[in-house]
């Protein structure tokens, strides 16, 4: 729908997480016109961008009294995505301040990214709309408003009203663990990616991980430098096969999926193959988790689908009042969060109108039937994938934006093929320096 002539209001905005959804988003709602105030448990900007070597005190956290680390970084991780196509679209991603200090590779280590974070922060002045070690514990619906409850870190709480809140907490916190049967009697020790941070506890170990996507891949690459033996089980590969990977030390295996695990310490796998395992490291993904939002169960997670969300952002009934940034994976990510958030910026200031809820509620099951008919099971409807172009030029079309660049969707399904045919070496080798040029000249261009 086109931007309308209705009059542009200012609201009382919270935003949840000072990640990069959280921040800008921060920056959208106040470019628009909106006073907000940014939520966030940690102490400084970033979110899961903030590495810290402690991990849950549960390793596969599972026991709800754990304590929580909200990162999910390993020291060793290098982004997944070329810098180029990563970030915001009006704040590229590339080396920037004392470049000595910087991390200038094309596919930098975390802090590279951490650091860039900050610098989009001081760049656009976000800090001082954050309530930092201040954790919001309930948000409810009240007399067509939000009820905000929050807890700061001397454990004071407060009860706020807000116009809107838009939820920008992540989804990288409550672990997805895949059911492997004959589990309870294996004696062995498990733990979950979440928790992963150096490859130390694994020395001389023979090791099972569970999946094989990028956590996966990288994880069981650094394991093996000093494990004795790493398996991979793969749901992608087919269920009578096996293969010998050389590198890094020639002690590594993919294999399909487990059969069972038994109470002698063997893993069974659907190949026949049967090995010892000191060690079971699930990287099988996440789950969305919002222990704060009370809906009276009209917002839900099904399958890890949380539904009614018209277009992954706005919950019909709640809408524009509460809204997610960020939800959908499988995406250019920080471009995403910026298209998703100038939409709800410019939704509720009401330069842009939604549909009925009716309407965005036909517009939500033809998206399901959508990925039926395609044979996408539930449990996928937020992963974007080939579809997320033409999601985010659907938003930026609403708000009167360019369509994602080209370049930027090329590097990005490029970048991801080679993630898949050669995940030890494609953040150092790719055939794509035409996309490379054509990013630079388009910020030189943009005088970015
Ligand atoms: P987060 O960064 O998780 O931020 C959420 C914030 O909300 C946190 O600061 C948290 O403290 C706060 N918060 C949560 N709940 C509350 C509460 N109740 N009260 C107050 N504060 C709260 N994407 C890429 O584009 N490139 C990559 O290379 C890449 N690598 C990744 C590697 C790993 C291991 C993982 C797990 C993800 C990766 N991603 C990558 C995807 C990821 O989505 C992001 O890059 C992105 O930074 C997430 O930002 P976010 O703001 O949505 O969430």
């Amino acid at each position: 729908m086109a931007p309308t002539q209705n009059p542009i209001s200012s609201r009382q905005v919270a935003v949840i997480g000072a990640g990069a959804a959280g921040l800008v988003t921060a920056r959208e709602l106040r470019r628009e016109g909106h006073s907000v105030v940014v939520f966030d448990r940690e102490k400084q900007v970033g979110g899961l961008w903030i590495y810290s070597p402690k991990a849950d005190s549960d390793l596969l956290s599972l026991d709800p009294t754990r304590s929580i680390a909200h990162s999910s970084l390993y020291e060793s991780l290098r982004t997944n995505l070329p810098r180029e196509c990563m970030g915001f679209r009006d704040f590229p991603f590339v080396p920037r301040g004392d470049y000595e200090s910087r991390d200038s590779r094309r596919y930098p280590s975390h802090r590279e990214v951490l650091a860039y974070l900050q610098d989009f922060a001081r760049e656009f002045e976000i800090e001082e709309m954050v309530r930092f070690e201040t954790e919001v514990v309930r948000v409810e619906p009240v007399n067509g408003k939000w009820k905000v409850r929050s807890k700061n870190s001397g454990g004071f709480s407060e009860d706020e009203i807000f116009d809107a809140v838009v939820v920008c907490s992540g989804h990288f916190v409550e672990p997805n663990i895949a059911q492997v049967p004959g589990i309870k009697s294996w004696p062995g020790k498990q733990s979950h990616s979440h928790n992963y941070r150096v490859p130390d506890p694994f020395i001389n170990k023979v090791v099972v991980v569970i999946g094989n996507f990028a956590s996966g891949a990288d994880i069981s690459r650094d394991i093996a430098k000093v494990a004795k033996e790493v398996h991979i089980a793969s749901r992608a590969r087919e269920f009578d096969t096996y293969e010998k990977i050389s590198v890094p030390q020639n002690n590594l295996w993919t294999h399909s999926e487990i059969d069972k695990a038994n109470a002698d310490g063997s893993i069974v796998f659907k190949n026949g193959k049967v090995v010892y395992a000191d060690n079971i490291v699930y990287c099988t993904g996440y789950k969305y988790y919002f222990p704060f939002l009370e809906t009276n169960g009209y917002i839900s997670n099904n399958e890890n689908c949380v539904e009614p969300l018209y277009k992954h952002v706005f919950p019909p009934v709640f809408a524009p009042g509460l809204s997610f940034v960020g939800l959908p994976g499988l995406a250019i990510n920080f471009t995403m969060f910026e298209i998703q958030s100038k939409w709800v910026a410019a939704i509720l200031s009401g330069r842009i109108t939604l549909p009925s809820p009716d309407k965005m509620m036909e517009d939500i099951l033809a998206w399901y039937a959508r990925l039926d008919a395609l044979g996408i099971p539930k449990r996928k409807t937020h992963k974007l994938a080939d579809f997320q172009c033409e999601y985010l030029n659907w938003i930026a079309k609403e708000c009167g934006l360019s369509p994602v660049e080209q370049w930027r969707e090329q590097q990005a399904i490029r970048g991801f093929q080679r993630l898949v045919s050669i995940p030890e070496t494609y953040r150092d080798e790719w055939d794509d320096d035409d996309l490379i040029q054509e990013a630079y000249g388009d910020f030189a261009r943009k005088k970015l």
